[in-house]
This record gives C-alpha cells, structure tokens and sequence, in this order.
C-alpha cells in the first residue's frame, strides 16, 4: 500500500534522514521506534508533505506523492495525528470532529455520512460522547488524544500515521488508546504508521517494526521477533 524508498530529509544542515526505505502492506500495523532526535517524526511528515523529502520516493497505491500538497495527501486517503494533539481548545469535542470532515461537507448525503461517522468514533471512544458539547481545550490528555484521532477518522483515512498517541498519557489510558487503533485495524481495514516511544507497548500491538537510529534505520523485522532482540531489549524496553 506503501512504499517509502531511499527517502533523505533535511533541515537546513540538518541531516534527519538517511536512504530510509520502508513499506507497509494494506491492514499491516507497522511501528518506528527509535530514541529521541532519531527522525521517527519527520519520517510522518515527509508521508504527510509537511516535510516534503530532500530526495527519495514515496508511492502510495500506485500513486507517486512526490509535489503532492497536504491537502492532496488526505484526500488520497492519509492522515496524520501530531505528537501534542493539537485540538482546537475553544471549540466543542463534536466541532472538532465534525471539522475533520471538512472535505466530505457537500450535500445532504455528506450530512448524513458525517452522522454515521461520529456515531461510530462515539462508540469507539465512548467519553468522546459523554463531553461532546465540552470545549476540547477542558479534556484531560488522554481524552484529546482521543479527539486528536477521532477528528483524523472522520477523515476515513486509508492509512493512519500517529506520531507519539501514548505520550505522557496514563497506563490505563494508553490501553484504551491502543485498544481503539486494533479495533480500527478490524472494522475498517485501517492501515496504522504508528511512532512511540513507548516501544514495548507498540511492539506488542505491531505486526512488523523498524528501528531508526539518527536518521537510519538500523533493524526491521516482525514485531514479535524485535521484542525478542537483545539489543532492542537493552536500547528500548525497560523492565517489565
Ligand atoms: P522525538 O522522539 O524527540 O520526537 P524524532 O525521532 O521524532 O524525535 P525528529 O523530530 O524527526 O525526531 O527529528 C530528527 C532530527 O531533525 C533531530 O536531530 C531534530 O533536532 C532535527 N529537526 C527536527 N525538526 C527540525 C526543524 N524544524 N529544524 C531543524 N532541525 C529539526
């Protein structure tokens, strides 16, 4: 569904990324680990043309993205999730949803899809329907975090890529965050690019991984076996 081949990024003199190819099948939840500065972000941002590539190509279902703007990009189907959230804090929780919809406004058919759409992110995220008419800014962190990916969602994004969803959030909260993008994976085929620093969390939910290591990536593999690895053990997973 994705390929990302050789790709280099560079900010000013800046280095972030070095001849990084990776790929990632339909339905695939594929995981970037890797410390901070490794260029896990800016591997997002060049596949959201927010960063666009310095050299390098990225094909998307047979369509080359390269010139393509942000806007182009979630129309062909890919959203991006920041790291900080980012939600519009004086606005509603169903405002905020609602505005991820925006390119699917015309009509009175686009209405009622929208409808359907936040019915669904409501039973995927129940406390989003309990403080639907609270102001975004109001949330607790986990609860944005939520908003943050609900209002991506409404997009009906063909591949998701989260940028640090379990940040600062409470073990608890991170297992229901995680629950939410397997339950997506299942009910809409959802393709996940998902970036974390909590690498053992990510391993365990992932099919395959890559490690990046400034700018590079060093290893890849199944998940599974990543989380066997004694070198991934000892850099990225704590304790138990
Ligand atoms: P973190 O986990 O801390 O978010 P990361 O793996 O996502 O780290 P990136 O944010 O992709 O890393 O950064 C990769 C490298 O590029 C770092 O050395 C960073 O300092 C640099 N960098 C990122 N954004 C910019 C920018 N806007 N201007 C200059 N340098 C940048």
């Amino acid at each position: 569904m994705l390929t990302i081949k050789n790709i280099n990024a560079h900010y000013g003199k800046v280095h972030a990324l070095k001849n990084v190819s990776i790929h990632l099948g339909k339905g695939e939840i594929v995981t970037l680990i890797g410390a901070n500065g490794a260029g896990k972000t800016t591997m997002l941002n060049t596949i959201s043309a927010v960063t666009p590539p310095s050299a390098g190509k990225i094909v998307f279902e047979d369509q080359e993205l390269a010139g393509l703007s942000p806007d182009r990009i979630v129309k062909l189907g890919i959203c991006q999730v920041p790291e900080g959230r980012q939600v519009f804090k004086p606005m509603s929780v169903e405002d905020n949803l609602e505005l991820g919809a925006y390119l699917r406004y015309r009509g009175r058919e686009g209405r009622r899809e929208i409808r359907r759409d936040l019915e669904e992110i409501y039973t995927l995220f129940p406390r989003l329907l309990e403080r639907r008419k609270q102001a975004a800014g109001t949330l607790s962190g986990g609860e944005q975090q939520m908003l943050a990916m609900g209002r991506a969602l409404m997009a009906r994004p063909k591949l998701l890529l989260l940028d640090e969803p379990s940040m600062g959030l409470a073990p608890l909260v991170v297992q229901e965050i995680f629950r939410a993008i397997e339950q997506l994976r299942q009910e809409r085929g959802t393709t996940v690019l998902l970036v974390e620093q909590n690498a053992k969390a990510a391993l365990r939910m992932a099919d395959r991984g890559y490690v990046l290591e400034t700018g590079k990536v060093v290893l890849e593999g199944l998940a599974s076996d990543l989380l066997e690895n004694k070198d991934v053990q000892r850099a990225y997973l704590g304790k138990d």
